[in-house]
């Protein structure tokens, strides 16, 4: 019996999250480490994913998505964004933008093609790259200010550049890039005709008046720019996995043909919810913000004095620090150590990275009621205080 493995997810571990979340349970922690909220999103939107459990078809619904959440969707983009897209031919809806990143990458890359990647990383694009036979391309962002500096990202793009996957807002460093920054990207993509993959599933948390642009909207980028949201993210809902991707026609056709043999479809209950989220009032998406940047600074207030160097976080809802003052231990040692001595759990940035990394960093999710961020900072006080 042959049952070698798939040497591209055989050479894989278990995500971080998931490790970093056994272990926090294991120990009792509070959850600082994966990104979930602990609040469960907008009542109204559940209900109406009960109502439709009950009185709704459960059968398999359209394969590109529930027509009212496409149209929900097209709708959306057109009042945030200014964007007009067909609805039909448009929008794609999948299980989580898990699935639309590995459906899109799917759809586009050949064996022998070039993937840029920007890291740090989300953890799900490389495997997928990999898997699709590409070579990917590390473009390394420098804290503090992680910028996208032009020169660094030319050096990367060759004759074989297939796709660039961006990140904005970004997970896990916390950085809107800038319309410069994105004026910059949009260029280059222009110049040499490739596709930009772009995970904007934290569009509805930036902070600081900010707003988020998305990539799409840049002059010549609706052709080439297949952009990713998450309804887990814009309504605190992590476990309903309802992903939308919005692009041309012709791109979405390709991308279609990989999400009918991956998933085929997603609950048509929490597609009639989302429908439904996605024409809330501004307060709703005003509050969203107000709420998780008033959690940013409580968080920012009370690890700053313990010696945490807190970086800015422009949006999403995470926290890096730089704990160089506190440890010379490595970032994986080190978040460890924080679960079992002190009761905190976090997420350390190397596996965000390939290969080495410098950097003493470690993330804090602040998507938590203030009565567990408080007892947070209160374990880390006990530990850390002078
Ligand atoms: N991209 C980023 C940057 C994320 O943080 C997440 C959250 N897990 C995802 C994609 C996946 O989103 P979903 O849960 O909708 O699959
Ligand atoms: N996106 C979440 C985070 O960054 C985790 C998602 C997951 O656990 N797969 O923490």
């Amino acid at each position: 019996m042959n049952i070698i493995p798939n040497a591209t997810f055989a050479a894989l571990g278990t995500t971080v999250f998931t490790v970093m979340s056994a272990l926090a349970n294991e120990h009792n922690a509070v959850n600082l480490g994966q990104g979930f909220p602990d609040t469960d999103g907008p009542e109204d939107v559940r209900a109406v994913a009960a109502r439709a459990l009950m009185e709704a078809s459960n059968q398999y619904p359209p394969m590109r998505g529930l027509p009212a959440l496409r149209q929900a969707v097209a709708r959306h983009e057109a009042r945030f964004y200014g964007l007009e897209v067909d609805p039909d031919r448009g929008v794609l809806v999948t299980s989580g933008a898990t699935e639309a990143l590995t459906a899109s990458i799917m759809a586009f890359v050949n064996p022998g093609d070039e993937v840029i990647l920007i890291e740090p990383a989300y953890d799900s694009y490389l495997p997928i790259v990999r898997q699709a036979g590409a070579t990917p391309r590390f473009l390394r962002l420098e804290p503090p200010r992680w910028r996208l500096e032009e020169d660094r990202l030319a050096a990367l793009i060759t004759p074989k550049t297939k796709l660039l996957i961006l990140n904005t807002p970004h997970n896990p460093v916390g950085r809107v890039f800038s319309e410069e920054e994105l004026e910059m990207v949009s260029r280059l993509t222009c110049h040499h005709g490739f596709l930009v993959v772009s995970d904007e599933v934290y569009e509805h948390i930036v902070f600081d008046g900010k707003r988020h642009r998305p990539l799409i909207t840049f002059p010549g980028m609706g052709e080439r720019t297949l952009k990713i949201a998450s309804a887990g993210k814009t309504f605190s809902l992590t476990g309903w996995k309802v992903g939308m991707v919005t692009a041309a026609p012709a791109l979405i056709d390709q991308v279609a043909k990989v999400h009918q043999f991956l998933t085929f479809t997603t609950p048509p209950n929490l597609q009639a919810a989302v429908a439904y989220g996605l024409g809330k009032e501004d307060a709703y998406f005003d509050g969203l913000i107000a709420d998780m940047q008033a959690k940013r600074d409580r968080l920012s207030a009370g690890l700053a004095p313990l010696g945490f160097n807190v970086l800015p976080s422009e949006g999403t809802y995470f926290l890096t620090c730089d704990y160089a003052k506190l440890s010379s231990e490595d970032d994986v040692t080190f978040a460890k150590r924080l679960v079992v001595e002190v009761g905190v759990a976090t997420i350390p940035l190397s596996p965000f990275v390939e290969g080495g990394w410098p950097h003493r960093l470690i993330r804090f999710c602040f998507a938590k009621q203030d009565a567990v961020l408080e007892e947070g900072l209160a374990r880390l006080r006990r530990y850390f205080g002078t």
